[in-house]
């Protein structure tokens, strides 16, 4: 079976690993370089991305993920989604730059911190329970990206070739069919 890891640098993980072992996976965690061996895709968690990122410079995880993304599916969440982004509202630069999206922080105001919405999930799951955390959405995607789903009109899922990402967190809800999908891509790609 394909082996995936779990950046374990901060942020929700544990149930992240329970899933993909669930879709029939080796899950191991990544907390440095080295863990990136041998690996065919790799699980970018929610937490906060400004602190994920702090953390994968710490360890020098950032240039080694990116090295790793060059060749191997990534499947962000939440914060992960937010690291994959080409373009963040209000911040100068990407972090590391995987997909054609434009992405606004902590989207959905500060009222309504969490929520649950049960979505539409193209090729995953017409009925989908997605649990939102502070969560982004992409304000805007390239053409070359597949729009996977959309909840109030906001892009909260997509898929750009090898880069799957989603606002909500996959792995807190009982439904594995969005990390089956995830290692079903990742068996592709291998
Ligand atoms: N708001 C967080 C950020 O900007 C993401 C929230 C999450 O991952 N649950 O990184």
């Amino acid at each position: 079976s394909v082996k995936i890891g779990v950046l374990a640098l901060q942020g929700a993980v544990s149930e992240h690993v329970h899933a993909l072992e669930c879709s029939g996976a080796q899950v191991s965690l990544v907390k440095d370089v080295d863990d990136l061996e041998g690996l065919h895709g790799l699980v970018l968690p929610g937490g906060e991305s400004t602190m994920m990122r702090r953390m994968m410079d710490r360890y020098g995880l950032f240039e080694a993920v990116r090295q790793f993304s060059e060749r191997k599916p990534v499947f962000g969440t939440c914060a992960g989604l937010i690291l994959m982004a080409k373009k963040i509202e209000g911040r100068k630069g990407p972090h590391l730059a995987l997909l054609d999206i434009d992405v606004k922080r902590n989207a959905f105001g500060r009222q309504v911190d969490s929520f649950e919405a049960v979505l539409s999930i193209k090729g995953v799951s017409e009925n989908y329970t997605g649990v939102f955390i502070r969560a982004p959405y992409i304000k805007s995607a390239a053409e070359n990206v597949d729009v996977l789903a959309t909840f109030e009109e906001h892009i909260v899922a997509c898929r750009q070739g090898r880069f799957l990402a989603c606002a909500f967190h996959p792995e807190l809800t009982d439904n594995p069919a969005l990390h089956r999908y995830f290692v079903q891509m990742v068996n592709e790609y291998s």
